[in-house]
């Protein structure tokens, strides 16, 4: 891999500030549709990154940019199977779904066969087809070499000072090894996850006061995590192996996950409650390794799993995670989702937003690469709304399951919501593709069934708490109850909120079938579709763009050699 030399470099169209996986994927993409890229990066390849379980929509948009850009290597990552094949050396984790345990103090996780508090969520049929945890220093490596390959100009260890907009153009300063440069582009994309680079060239005043969850976060990598079917062996079988997954431990002070990748390392995380912190008061918040034990020595089973397993670097410690700006895009500018707004890792959306986002800013430029070469105000327009509704929706959804950590069957319900929301949109974009379905609007914003639901939760899930984590009476949860399986009833493709599967949820096509009519299609229609869900498809054929030729619209006009 080469840096562009800055020095020399004094130009280019779209500038990309950040190589996380969504910047450089981005940038790769650009460069395939003829775009003069360059990619500036702080810190050096490969490099620790958090943010690791990806799901059935990131795999869903992954496999859209591998076949409509010719990118072969996404469309092989987007299955578990196919990733092991064609990539075994870049590490990963078999996760069949999302498994949660509600766990109290001092207690044993209790295993009370099929009443025990445990639920699993299926996202896939079989291992081959599942999506995967992504190793961040592998992913992102892998991400930034392809994208030097396809002719973007990356550069890392670069320093930026400013970035100043003129009506034409964006000029971006900054130093290398101490020697400065400035770069004159078209456009700027700030990828930079929450370092903020644009934020504060642009002093975009914070939104994280308009939003509803808080949580603070202590994590590492583990060596030596015992599984959860050694914990507690006795437990009904699950539709799979319940530690293949994105694994969460519901506690009083929040919520733990624990991501196991193929090679045995675990990669797991506290996230707390402004209450949980506070009742964590004996213990020095800045000593990390303190506070993960103490929480450790609060749950049993969670100290029989972690208790001898060795962080692979020091424990840490953020005290907010949450970030939000008020602003998301503008003349020349966009922000990726990840440097716009974090909500919280619960229900593992920033690997598909982000994915989504490159999908939407590729089809904003692509729609503008015969003309002005930069996107419309009226694409960035939608890209804002689009992103500023989603950030809300995620916020309201991830708040409404805090409140229902209170008691089990309120989360239980609660995560129906979601699960709800992205069968249903991943049903409708594997049977009913469209050319524009990255527009699509993310976990049912837009939706005019799904769209209100997760603030009316909220409020009705609050009625029950008090806010003050008060489980309501078995009357007020089986209302609750009640209301939100009736409440996703007409996006309700998987089968979800049915007693009768006990919290045990498999992926099921019967249910899909049967429910046909909610996708708007026939049963023979949907029978047709179904290889399509099932993995059984006959792959694509992609070409990479050069072996296709392909010239991007206009680029004849414009005299330019692309590809
Ligand atoms: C605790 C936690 C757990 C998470 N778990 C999940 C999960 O399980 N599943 C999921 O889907 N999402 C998860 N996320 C979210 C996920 O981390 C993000 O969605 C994802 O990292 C976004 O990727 P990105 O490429 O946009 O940005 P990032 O990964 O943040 O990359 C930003 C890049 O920009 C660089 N940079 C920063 N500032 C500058 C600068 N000034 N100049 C140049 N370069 C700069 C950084 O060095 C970095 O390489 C989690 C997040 C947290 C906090």
């Amino acid at each position: 891999m080469h840096n562009v030399w800055l020095g020399v470099k004094k130009s280019c169209e779209v500038v990309i500030v950040g190589s996380g996986f969504a910047g450089s994927l981005l940038a790769r993409v650009l460069a395939v549709l003829g775009y003069d890229v360059v990619l500036l990066e702080r810190g050096i390849h490969p490099r620790f990154a958090i943010g690791e379980s990806s799901t059935p929509l990131a795999n869903l948009s992954l496999e859209r940019i591998g076949i409509k850009y010719g990118l072969e290597d996404c469309y092989n990552l987007a299955t578990h199977g196919r990733w092991l094949a064609h990539f075994p050396e870049i590490r990963r984790g078999l996760k069949r779904g999302f498994t949660y345990y509600r766990h109290h103090p001092d207690e044993e996780f209790a295993d009370r066969g099929l009443d025990s508090e445990r639920l699993l969520v299926a996202a896939s049929p079989h291992d081959s087809l599942s999506d995967s945890h992504w190793l961040r220093a592998d992913v992102d490596h892998h991400f930034v070499r392809q994208a030097d390959a396809a002719g973007v100009d990356y550069c890392d260890r670069v320093e930026l000072t400013s970035a100043d907009f003129a009506p034409d153009s964006v000029r971006v300063s900054g130093t290398r090894h101490g020697t400065p440069f400035e770069l004159r582009a078209n456009f700027l994309i700030d990828a930079s996850g929450p370092g903020g680079f644009l934020a504060r060239q642009l002093s975009i005043p914070s939104g994280l006061d308009k939003t509803e969850t808080r949580s603070a976060l202590v994590f590492s990598h583990f060596d030596g995590v015992g599984l959860m079917k050694d914990m507690v062996p006795g437990l009904p079988e699950g539709p799979y192996p319940d530690d293949w997954a994105a694994v969460h431990h519901v506690i009083d002070e929040g919520w733990m996950y624990s991501l196991r990748f193929d090679d045995g390392v675990t990669s797991a995380g506290f996230l707390l409650t402004p209450a949980g912190i506070a009742s964590m008061k004996s213990v020095d918040p800045d000593n990390a390794e303190s506070l993960w034990r103490a929480l450790l020595r609060r749950y049993p089973t969670l100290e029989s799993a972690f208790g001898e397993a060795t962080p692979l670097m020091p424990i840490a410690f953020r005290p907010l995670i949450q970030h939000r700006l008020t602003r998301v895009a503008g003349e020349r500018w966009a922000l990726m989702p990840h440097a716009y707004g974090f909500v919280d890792p619960l229900f593992s959306t920033g690997i598909a937003w982000g994915l989504r986002a490159v999908e939407r800013l590729a089809l904003a430029f692509e729609s503008a690469a015969g003309g002005r070469r930069v996107p419309d105000l009226e694409m960035l327009t939608r890209y804002e709304a689009a992103l500023s509704a989603e950030a809300d929706q995620i916020d309201l959804v991830v708040a409404g399951a805090y409140e229902a950590m209170a008691h089990f069957d309120l989360f239980a319900a609660q995560a129906m919501l979601y699960f709800a929301a992205v069968s249903f949109a991943e049903a409708s974009q594997r049977l009913a593709p469209t050319e524009s379905v990255a527009w699509n609007g993310f976990l049912g914003v837009g939706d005019s069934v799904l769209g209100s639901l997760p603030r009316e939760s909220l409020s009705r899930l609050r009625e029950i708490t008090q806010g003050r984590g008060e489980t309501g009476t078995a009357s007020d949860r089986r209302k609750f109850v009640d209301w939100l399986t009736q409440a996703i009833a007409l996006r309700n493709v998987a089968g979800l909120a049915d007693p009768a599967r006990r919290n045990l949820y498999p992926v099921d096509f019967d249910a899909l079938i049967s429910r046909h009519a909610l996708l708007g299609m026939s049963r023979e229609q949907l029978l047709q579709g179904l290889p399509a869900m099932r993995g059984m498809a006959p792959p694509p054929r992609i070409q990479s763009p050069r072996d296709r030729g392909q010239i991007v619209p206009g680029a004849e006009l414009l005299g330019r050699d692309l590809l």
